[in-house]
């Protein structure tokens, strides 16, 4: 099936009672049983909603998974992931990653004995050296949030593979559209769905997909015993979302490469992180692993001072000033101030989110009318 029918048709049956073709929302927390433990399969919501499972279904379908978990929130996600292991376990991640993925580890779970250690991943030889008995996952996300750095996830999952380590990769900025990392050999995919998978900015959600069954059970176990799901409507808002998602992420990438050349060619930008740049450092690996470059561009003035930076992001009508991503309008964002404020500021720096790093997620509005409200922003 080529990726424009899938992700209409994939994973989705018109609903068993009435032949609803639009799985319907079941806002119910519980099922009524013809007798003790006899009963259709569905006991308890947060263990089972039909809404879900199609979500679930529909996921595991469009990233060439078995199985799809949704959870409350991307966070949620990965909590889950992580509570695969036990105090002194070690995790290997990605030293330039989502603020909040850094926060979960190293403010929640470092404290209950798991230990993470970081690197930089655009160079996979960094990996193996850090690799030792304890070892048991590796997390990574490409491309990076905010840097745009690319992680060979083949490369990875060769080396985790040969090491018998798991390999969960943060899909959220590709999409299901442009990256599947399950086929590039990870063994768990994790969305924040409230971003390209949702995509009209009005939910929070999280998913998993994975091959193995036995990972998919204790996924499960995890996610009802944790009870991080999320409701019926909102399972239903990303279902809606996911019909679209590939017509989406071909103008993202369309308006995503214009933008990204205008301020390349303008005047006062120093530097722009795009990874369909022929000279980003990893190009060849995104062209060989994605199908498209994405509406993800960060970039830095020549004036770096705050006063600019500050002037400039207060300065656009279109690019609303906001967290989040992913969505049909256009956003821009600080983030050393917003969304990277929880990783301390000499790692941001050291890794190179600098302080005036501007970040925009470009929406899916006609390309002529950002790059107008970037020329008014910029100057
Ligand atoms: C937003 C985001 C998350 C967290 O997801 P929530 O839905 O906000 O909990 C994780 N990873 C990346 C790359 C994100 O952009």
């Amino acid at each position: 099936m080529k990726p424009a029918t899938k992700f209409i048709h994939a994973g989705v049956e018109p609903d068993p009672s009435t032949g609803a073709i639009m799985t319907p929302i079941y806002q119910t927390s519980t099922y009524v049983q013809d007798g003790p433990g006899n009963n259709k399969g569905y006991e308890y919501a947060r263990s089972q909603n039909p809404t879900r499972f199609a979500l679930e279904n529909a996921m595991a379908a469009i990233e060439n998974g078995k199985h799809g978990l949704a959870f409350s929130s991307g966070v949620a996600a990965t909590d889950a992931v992580i509570k695969l292991l036990e105090p002194g376990d070690e995790v290997i991640a990605a030293n330039d990653m989502y603020g909040g993925t850094y926060r979960l580890f190293t403010k929640v779970f470092q404290k209950f004995g798991i230990v993470f250690k970081y690197v930089n991943m655009q160079n996979v030889k960094n990996i193996k050296p850090m690799i030792n008995k304890k070892t048991r996952l590796i997390w990574t996300e490409t491309p990076t949030n905010p840097l745009m750095n690319i992680t060979d996830i083949a490369a990875v999952a060769d080396i985790a593979k040969e090491h018998h380590v798991l390999l969960c990769v943060d899909n959220t900025f590709a999409s299901p559209y442009l990256q599947n990392p399950l086929d590039l050999g990870a063994d768990i995919v994790m969305h924040s769905s409230t971003k390209y998978l949702g995509g009209h900015s009005d939910v929070i959600q999280g998913a998993l997909v994975m091959n193995d069954t036995a990972l998919r059970d204790q996924l499960y176990f995890i996610q009802k015993s944790c009870g991080a799901v999320p409701g019926p409507q909102d399972c239903f808002l990303v279902l809606r979302g996911i019909k679209t998602l590939h017509v989406r992420m071909q103008r993202h990438c369309e308006n995503g490469e214009k933008i990204a050349s205008f301020l390349r060619n303008h005047k006062k930008v120093a530097k722009v992180y795009w990874p369909g740049f022929k000279d980003h450092p990893n190009h060849k690996i995104a062209k060989k692993q994605m199908r498209g470059y994405g509406g993800m561009i960060s970039f830095e003035l020549k004036d770096d001072s705050k006063k600019e930076t500050k002037r400039i992001l207060s300065a656009t009508s279109l690019f609303a000033l906001a967290e989040s991503l992913g969505g049909v309008e256009s956003l821009i964002n600080h983030p050393a101030t917003m969304t990277h404020a929880s990783i301390p500021r000499e790692e941001r720096i050291k890794n190179g989110l600098k302080d005036s790093l501007i970040r925009l997620s470009v929406g899916i509005e006609d390309a002529d009318d950002l790059i107008e409200d970037l020329k008014k922003a910029i100057g």
